[in-house]
């Protein structure tokens, strides 16, 4: 099931100099619990749908206002395994996101696929990212892949 939740090359990648959170990650591989499967979450709810589950990313990546996760209640790791009912709440997620957070007038929506695409934790999850504006402009938020 490890080989399942999370990518160890990416993790190793992206994360190698973080003792803290490679620390987390593998404790997350030893649990062989997906942490984007309910009931593991334990990112704080923002809100909960038949199909969608979204939550507040834990650390937010630097320079974001508002940064949001949101994960399929069903495993999966490609949104090409969406049926139909998971694609239409998709996208009444994403309507009521937008209209609670007026913020998201500004927004990336961003998605990693696949081991080259740079996941970390197979669950397919969606990053919503409004980035912080300082008092020179808009400050770039850094969403890697690859
Ligand atoms: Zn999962």
């Amino acid at each position: 099931m490890a080989d399942k939740i999370i990518c160890r090359e990416n993790v190793q990648r992206y994360y190698g100099d973080s003792r803290l959170t490679m620390v987390r990650y593998a404790e997350i591989e030893a649990s062989g619990k997906c942490p984007f499967c309910d009931p593991n979450i334990e990112n704080e709810r923002v809100k909960d749908m038949d199909h969608w589950i979204a939550v507040k990313n834990k650390p937010p990546y630097e320079n974001t206002l508002l940064h949001l996760l949101i994960l399929p209640r069903r495993h999966i790791e490609d949104p090409l395994q969406m049926d139909l009912a998971e694609e239409a709440g998709f996208w009444d997620m994403i309507h009521f996101l937008r209209g609670r957070y007026p913020e998201t007038n500004g927004c990336g929506l961003c998605l990693r696929v696949g081991e080259i695409g740079g996941i970390t934790i197979r669950h397919l999850h969606w990053h919503l990212i409004v980035p912080e504006v300082g008092p020179d402009g808009r400050i770039p938020v850094v969403f890697g892949i690859g």
